[in-house]
């Protein structure tokens, strides 16, 4: 057995006598010669290791050199290495702007100003009037400032960038005053305290976890303060005993002492959410209107656009700050400033802005018509599912995410599976996610939760037809 193998190895044609195969013709008019060739390296080399190791005799290594055989191969090779690419899936998670799968989806406007920008020269840093080079965002600047009221602004690629710019340019070697209350960690390592550090300020901790006064910025403030600071808690809430000085206090302490007060706000929403029957979420104008100077918030989170950071406020401050040449190393590319541009322009028309911009479209969407469509597809999906499992439909409750109102929960409707066999759940949740358009539930109380809220009714026919491969 041994000697055959051996013989079987050195019997191994050439790859270039392999490239020639009438069979691989159409592969490598579809994908190049050199991305044919290297597939068909790593194919000998498995088929090598494989006569090695006695698995493979020689008939078979015959089959699989056939011309036929290598070009399918090949064709599997280059379709799992497609499935590595960014996926689309379902998100039944129940968390409407999910950080880990990409927060806010872009309306249709954003997603044609994107295409023009990626595939025509636009005049992104020309000033088309005067025929001379203009303001890479410039036109992003103008409608923050026509939208909040401010006097200027400015945006970079997303708000942790804009904290940072920010401090660095007005604290560096100096102090920030900030509550203890307010030192947040964000998913994927944004801490206040880390970000002060890196932008070369000294973070200046008052009050207590639950507990901050009027006195205690008051008393902190000295001659090397350059800033106070206020920060959204976004994913967290204190509540019980507990005390936190009002914006409006604050920017009153801050102007009596002479330094600027700025104000993380986090998801940053442009209007009031409680007009769509949603939890209030204090807005980009109110924040500013109570007299902070400066505000930074996402472009992805509650204003449904796409990755960005915008500071908004003093046009002495948004100077400086577009001086650093920071700005430059995190200005934002042309694609965003395109899809930031488009979505801002939605909210000239408030009205409409439920019906045109996705994540609002989510976050109202109506519990009873969630649970209608839970209903419609409880039997369908039942259908497929194998006795193994029971579902039921079931009222839930969604979250909004991304640090916005942590504690509110928005009524929803779904679906519950649960597994009668050990382990079925995980069976079940592994094969959802290997589908082609991966499903992603919530596994939570040994059941699996499948919140239908992010399910578009334009989708739900593609979802069917997934989930109807999952039957045994
Ligand atoms: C989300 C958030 C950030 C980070 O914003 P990104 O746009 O994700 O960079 C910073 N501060 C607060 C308070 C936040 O909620």
């Amino acid at each position: 057995m041994a000697r055959a193998d051996t013989a079987a190895t050195s019997a191994l044609p050439s790859l270039d006598r392999l490239l020639h195969l009438p069979q691989l013709a159409t592969l490598i008019a579809a994908h190049g010669r050199s991305r044919v060739t290297q597939l068909l390296r790593t194919q000998l080399q498995a088929l090598r290791e494989r006569v090695a190791d006695g698995k493979l005799s020689t008939q078979q290594l015959e089959r699989a050199l056939d011309g036929t055989a290598l070009s399918s191969a090949l064709d599997d090779a280059i379709a799992i290495d497609a499935r590595r690419d960014l996926r689309p899936l379902f998100n039944l998670t129940g968390t409407i702007l999910h950080t880990n799968l990409g927060r806010a989806l872009l309306p249709a406007a954003a997603v044609h100003a994107v295409t023009q920008a990626m595939t025509s020269p636009v005049d992104l840093e020309f000033d088309l009037a005067h025929g001379r080079r203009g303001e890479r965002d410039a036109r992003v600047r103008a409608l923050v400032c026509e939208l909040t009221g401010a006097e200027a602004a400015t945006v970079v690629n997303n708000n942790a960038a804009a904290v940072l710019l920010l401090l660095n340019t007005l604290a560096n070697r100096r102090e920030v005053v900030v509550s203890r209350g307010e030192l947040v960690e964000i998913g994927g390592a944004f801490r206040i305290p880390d970000v002060m550090r890196s932008a070369g300020a000294k973070l200046v901790e008052v009050g207590t976890t639950n507990r901050t006064h009027p006195s205690d910025y008051a008393d902190a403030i000295g001659a090397r303060t350059a800033l106070l600071m206020e920060v959204h808690a976004s994913n967290y809430a204190i509540t019980g005993f507990t005390a936190k000085v009002a914006t409006t206090q604050l920017a009153e302490i801050a102007r009596a002492h002479g330094v600027p007060l700025a104000v993380d706000l986090g998801s940053g929403s442009l209007c009031d959410l409680a007009t769509f029957g949603l939890p209030h979420e204090p807005t980009v104008q109110d924040t500013l209107a109570a007299g902070a100077d400066l505000v930074a918030f996402s472009g992805d989170k509650l204003l449904g656009g796409p990755q960005a950071g915008i500071i908004a406020g003093r046009a002495d401050l948004i100077a400086r700050i577009n001086r650093n040449p920071l700005k430059r190393a995190l200005r934002m590319d042309k694609m965003g400033l395109a899809a930031l541009e488009a979505v801002l322009a939605l909210y000239r028309e408030p009205e409409l802005l439920a019906q045109r911009l996705p994540t609002l479209q989510a976050l109202t969407r109506s519990g009873d018509d969630i649970h209608a469509q839970a209903q419609r597809l409880l039997e369908p999906l039942r259908h497929a599912l194998s006795a193994e499992y029971t579902i039921e439909v079931a009222t839930l409750d969604s979250q909004i995410g991304s640090g916005a109102q942590p504690q509110a929960r928005l009524a929803s409707a779904g679906l519950r599976v649960i597994a009668t066999k050990r382990g079925g759940l995980d069976r079940l949740g592994k094969r959802l996610r290997a589908l082609p358009r991966p499903v992603l539930g919530r596994v939570a109380d040994d059941a699996l939760w499948l919140d239908l809220r992010c399910l578009d009714v334009e989708d739900e026919a593609a979802f069917l037809v997934q989930w109807s491969t999952l039957a045994p």
